[in-house]
């Protein structure tokens, strides 16, 4: 079976093609020639994932599936949350966003904070979402050379490693998209098997 996974982030799509069975062939935004950015303009983590799903199966006819993703601090009321690519700026650089999480947590006791993944198939013209959570907290400071993103100040309940310290295959096993993925991939399983 041949899927589209909207991404241009090879950091996802290597997370990802670990997870999914070799019979499920994923192709990328390149693989199909989608060269522009395909919009996510929501306000939730969901909305996004289900506007870039349909974006690509109303403009190029692929079965596809898209995931969003925001890092929810409990103390600031759920932000960055969608806005966690941006939440420094329009320049969208890990360093810049962390630093300014840190320095709004700087005089917090809760540091608690989750990572929620939402992905969106569609699948023979059905819309269907999985939600992926890891729950944790965000550290004092910076610890680990791994992953990208938040990875470096995040670390998962009853872990003493940021996900920056630990290994990829771990995260998979752990991780918010991981849990997201596992569903999507039990989906298709069930519906290759019925
Ligand atoms: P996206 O929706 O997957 O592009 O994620 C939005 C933003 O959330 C990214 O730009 C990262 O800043 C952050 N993010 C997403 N997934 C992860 C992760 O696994 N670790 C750390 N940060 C992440």
């Amino acid at each position: 079976m041949q899927l589209v996974f909207a991404t241009n982030n090879p950091n996802k799509l290597k997370e990802v093609q670990a997870l999914v069975p070799n019979h499920i062939k994923l192709l990328s935004l390149e693989d199909i020639l989608c060269i522009e950015d395909v919009p996510e303009t929501q306000t939730t983590i969901e909305g996004n994932a289900i506007q870039k799903a349909e974006y690509i199966k109303t403009n190029y006819g692929y079965d596809c599936f898209a995931d969003d993703t925001g890092l929810e601090v409990e103390v600031l009321n759920g932000e960055p949350g969608v806005y966690s690519a941006r939440y420094a700026g329009s320049q969208r650089n890990a360093e810049d966003n962390m630093n300014k999480l840190l320095s709004e947590l700087k005089h917090k006791d809760n540091r608690n904070a989750q990572f929620k993944t939402v992905i969106a198939l569609h699948l023979d013209g059905k819309l269907q979402t999985f939600t992926g959570i890891c729950k944790g907290e965000i550290t004092k400071e910076k610890q680990g050379e791994k992953g990208f993103g938040y990875d470096p100040i995040f670390k998962a309940d009853g872990y003493e490693k940021t996900f920056a310290e630990i290994s990829l295959d771990e995260k998979n096993k752990i991780g918010h998209r991981g849990k997201a993925v596992t569903q999507l991939v039990n989906f298709l399983n069930n519906l290759s098997t019925s």
